[in-house]
């Protein structure tokens, strides 16, 4: 925080009722999650209401791991001894007050960027140039919402001369309450797409919205080119205040740029004709446009064009996205090697803590450039990490040995890259979660190339944030009290059980459910904690049931018997869960079998019966809306045969995302969520509320240009009699690629543009016909993804996504980042 509060004064800046026992208590610190990391006594915890979880119910802990200060709903009265509690109606916008009263204590200009698409990526960019000169501020990641950009002011420190903050809104009437946060004095417009459209009237609304966080602007840099936009900045706002730029001539700054094969050359001329040239290796459309608002941003804050071409020559068009990468040696890495300062850090030490147990937590860093005067930024950084309570910490650059006079223990320092490089294998790094961030002129990203797995050309890349944005949704359509299990099973529809399992387990789900009994041991030995429900468990896994707590779905009289017999023999008791069958007809007690299963349920005590359900035959097709009802009816009917002979009341539950969507009355006690969570929405209603989770790519082997008449791949099938041009990628059926796809079926990506498969889809390769698009070898195609969306392409083929998203192979690498 740019300073500390006492909680007197936070008091008043909320406008809340200060129940304490030490009003002169200082506060530097805001959480709004139990789990992050508080150095307790000065850590201010504002207890919202979440999705996933209610802020209150973690105060009991809170106030015993020593934090005091919170700000409380109404609704809320603390019966603690100690503490200091700040009573308000409403918690989010309590903390929305403190920021704007923040922000206002920061004397710097403060850079507002928003539009539909780039925000984050000309935030990082624009960070990265202004860094050579200032001390920067920047929201952390996309950290761009109502609660995102409140966390973003508190990570301004006093020692900052410039912030960055980025505004996302997603429906109307958002951005005042954003605007009065940030209050830029120079704001950036990126563009206005087609994100978010549902949440308001019109496009020209949503513009409108957005607009109105640079009303009190002192400048507004934007793109005169999209005309919707040139027109409301330019009729909303005065000229002097307006900043353009455009392709066109009568701009600001007129934008040329020159392709070359090494290096592009960006032009900008200004309306004095005086030009400025830049270099760059950016190619892409988005990253011109991105990365002009970013210098034409850079320009007006008064850097050098020579500063800004340093910059440029340090910038990548690289992921800045924190990622879960598998390493060697079964250490998972966290690599964030394109972003250094002190929120940065905090967001990745986070996530390192939510990853599963492994042997040690270690920490490779270099010195922090350029964030202000060392003697500002070591301690705060060792604090962080002592909170962490890392074993092991490596680090790049001459400054980072104070960390150890701020009291980091186990550290290790090397001048230069190389050199760390050179003696890693003496830490024998293996079973380890390893985080690796750097500032750019380090290069950290060999030391991830150097501990990662090999890569084979094709990624499957699970963003985190899109599985808790899909969870979100579902939990929204449920009642507050209903249960949500998640089926992980099939390698949790392919995207990798673990690292979603550990995910889910974050958000806050109750349950998980896997197929098989394997499944679910391997769950267990990666350190997922949650209860797991087992599908179709085999008789020989009984004793793995007790071993791993896994709970069995028992689906026969049979089963029951056995099971029942084994547990005797044993002594055992086991968690057990009921499956039966109302209309699916694949596993599941029938009515004729309620007699035998009381009597088998009265005679087995030692069985403990944690839940009864159903699964739906149709609920995602509307025209069996009677056969759906039907089932829920006669569920409702046999439970309540069973629930008499219980000692206590299981959980009910007997819908499936479909299910979610188009029966909310049935909720029971319980949900199982599957294919929802993972992005398609298969009822269609609600397309466009999910976000894709996965993106699966790889790379172009190589490119031929072939004359007519030629026919491409086994049995000639692909044929040119024109002539053409074909790309070859490295993926084929083994990887998941159906072989359906062959001749023209499918059809990946390659710079936005559609390249149908040409011929038969061969085992481990496929050739697209790319005669119409500039490519060469190393290029990047999409082959699913939020521009390839699955429903459409499965139907093509005649299948369906859940076959598609679960046939992706184990060879296929998964990645997993947070955006
Ligand atoms: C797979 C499965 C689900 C989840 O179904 P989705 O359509 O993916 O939501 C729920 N219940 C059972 C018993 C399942 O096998």
């Amino acid at each position: 925080m740019i300073n500390a509060l006492t909680i007197q004064e936070v008091a008043i800046i909320c406008k809340g009722k200060l129940i304490a026992d030490s009003p002169e208590s200082v506060v530097d610190q805001v959480a709004i999650d139990s789990r992050q990391t508080l150095s307790a006594s000065n850590c201010l915890f504002v207890a919202m209401k979440g999705a996933k979880a209610n802020g209150v119910d973690f105060i009991p802990e809170l106030i015993q791991k020593g934090v005091r200060n919170f700000i409380i709903p109404t609704t809320y009265s603390p019966t603690f001894e100690r503490g200091n509690f700040i009573q308000v109606d409403d918690p989010r916008a309590a903390l929305q007050d403190l920021a704007a009263a923040l922000r206002n204590r920061f004397e710097g200009p403060v850079i507002g960027i928003t539009g539909s698409n780039g925000k984050t990526i000309v935030k990082e960019w624009l960070g990265q140039l202004l860094s050579q000169e200032f001390s920067v501020a920047k929201s952390p990641k996309s950290y761009n919402s109502q609660v995102g950009v409140p966390l973003s002011v508190f990570e301004i420190k006093s020692f900052h001369q410039v912030a960055i903050l980025e505004a996302g809104i997603s429906k109307a009437g958002e951005m005042a309450s954003l605007e009065r946060i940030i209050r830029p004095d120079l704001g950036i417009l990126t563009n206005i797409g087609s994100a978010h459209d549902a949440g308001f009237s019109d496009r020209l609304n949503k513009l409108r919205e957005k607009l109105s966080l640079f009303q009190d602007s002192k400048f507004l840099i934007y793109c005169k080119d999209q005309g919707i936009v040139s027109k409301e900045v330019e009729y909303l706002f005065p000229a002097e205040k307006l900043i353009s730029w455009s392709d066109q001539p009568g701009a600001d700054y007129t934008r040329a740029i020159k392709f070359k094969e090494e290096e592009n050359r960006i032009l900008l001329m200004k309306k004095d004709l005086t030009t400025l040239t830049f270099r760059t290796q950016l190619r892409d459309a988005a990253s011109l446009e991105n990365i002009i608002h970013a210098i034409v941003a850079a320009l007006t804050l008064g850097l050098s064009a020579q500063k800004i071409q340093q910059g440029l020559d340090q910038l990548r068009p690289v992921d800045m996205r924190l990622t879960l990468k598998a390493g060697l040696k079964d250490c998972i890495l966290i690599d964030d090697t394109y972003n250094h300062d002190l929120a940065g850090l905090r967001v990745a030490l986070d996530f390192m803590k939510q990853q599963r147990p492994k042997r040690r937590k270690i920490l490779i860093l270099s010195d922090f450039l350029q964030q202000g005067k060392p003697e500002w930024i070591y301690p705060e950084a060792a604090q962080l990490i002592q909170n962490h309570q890392l074993d092991l910490i490596l680090g790049v650059g001459t400054e980072l040995s104070q960390l150890a006079e701020s009291g980091v223990q186990n550290l290790y320092t090397w001048e230069r890259t190389e050199d760390l490089l050179a003696h890693l294998r003496e830490f024998q790094l293996e079973n380890d979660l390893i985080l690796i961030t750097g500032a750019r002129p380090f290069g950290l990203e060999k030391v991830v190339q150097q501990l990662q797995q090999r890569v084979h050309g094709t990624t499957l890349e699970i963003n985190l944030n899109a599985l808790t944005h899909n969870f979100n949704f579902y939990k929204r359509l449920l009642k507050e009290e209903t249960k949500v299990m998640v089926m992980v099973k099939a390698f949790a529809y392919g995207g990798g059980a673990p690292e979603i399992a550990n995910h889910i387990q974050t958000m806050g789900a109750d349950y998980l459910a896997v197929a098989f009994t394997d499944e679910g041991v391997a769950l267990r030995q990666q350190g997922i904690h949650l209860p797991i429900m087992v599908l179709n468990p085999s008789e020989e896994s009984f004793a793995s049931f007790l071993e791993y707590q896994l709970e069995p779905v028992v689906f026969s009289p049979e089963f029951f018997e056995n099971l029942a017999n084994w547990t005797n023999t044993h002594s055992e008791t086991m968690k057990i869960h009921l499956d039966l069958d109302t209309g699916m007809h694949r596993l599941g007690f029938e009515k004729q079998h309620l007699e035998e299963l009381k009597k088998l349920i009265h005679e087995n005590q030692q069985l403990k019966i944690t839940s009864i359900f159903t699964h739906l035959a149709a609920a995602d097709e509307s025209e069996e809306i009677n056969y759906t009802i039907q089932q829920l009816q006669d569920f409702e009917q046999m439970t309540k045969e069973i629930l008499p002979l219980l000692p206590q009341k299981p959980l009910l539950h007997a819908l499936n995302s479909a299910g979610i969507v188009a029966f909310p009355d049935f909720q029971f006690d319980m949900v199982r969520l599957g294919i929802g969570l993972y992005g398609v929405e298969v009822t269609g209603n609600y397309s466009s509320d999910l976000l894709p989770v996965s993106q699966l790519k790889t790379t172009v082997s190589q490119v031929k240009t072939l004359p007519a008449g030629a026919t491409v791949g086994y049995s000639r099938r692909g044929k040119l009699p024109k002539g053409g041009k074909i790309a070859t990628l490295p993926i084929g059926y083994a990887d998941g690629y159906d072989r359906r796809f062959s001749n023209g079926k499918g059809y990946v990506l390659i710079h936005g543009k559609k390249a149908p498969v040409i011929g038969n889809v061969c085992m481990d390769m496929v050739m697209v016909d790319v005669s119409d698009i500039e490519v060469e070898a190393g290029d990047e195609a999409i082959i699913y993804g939020a521009e390839i969306p699955l429903a459409p392409l499965a139907k093509e083929i005649g299948t369906i996504p859940y076959e598609l998203l679960t046939h992706i192979s184990s060879r296929v690498k998964r990645i997993y980042f947070l955006d």
